[in-house]
């Protein structure tokens, strides 16, 4: 826990969002300001600022966490299939546009056009 991080707080209870899963390692909840017709949150308990400071030992976690992402984006409406899918982002400092310095994985899927803001062009 880190004082003053808003996701460690939403991690420890401390702070309301609209939580969809919970385990012992990670959270996921929906994104405040979505960018898409389905923009989930995945975040370690752990306060990882990044994915610029992950060390090998927290490779276990973090496969974990990407082997949920697909589980949590089509529980949670993103369509399945080849022709509909999802988008896995991490955000990494700020030239990668981080704003939350918490490590998060935004989960973005559901029918296009979606804002740009969370998603820009590839
Ligand atoms: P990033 O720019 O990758 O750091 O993204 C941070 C994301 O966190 C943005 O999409 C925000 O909308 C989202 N966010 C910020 N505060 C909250 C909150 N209290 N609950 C849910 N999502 C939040
Ligand atoms: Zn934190």
């Amino acid at each position: 826990m880190s004082d003053n991080c808003i996701f460690c707080k939403i991690a420890s209870g401390e702070l309301p969002a609209k939580k969809v899963y919970e385990d012992d390692d990670c959270v996921a909840f929906h994104d405040i300001n979505p960018a898409a017709p389905v923009h989930l949150l995945l975040i370690p308990k752990k306060h990882v600022c990044s994915l610029a400071d992950i060390k090998d030992e927290d490779a276990p976690w973090l496969g974990r966490m990407v082997v949920l992402a697909q589980k949590l984006a089509f529980e949670n409406g993103c369509t399945p299939g080849h022709d509909g899918g999802f988008r896995l982002v991490a955000n990494t400092g700020r030239e990668g546009g981080q704003e939350v310095d918490h490590l998060h994985f935004h989960i973005l899927g559901g029918p296009r056009p979606w804002q740009k803001r969370a998603a820009p062009a590839a």
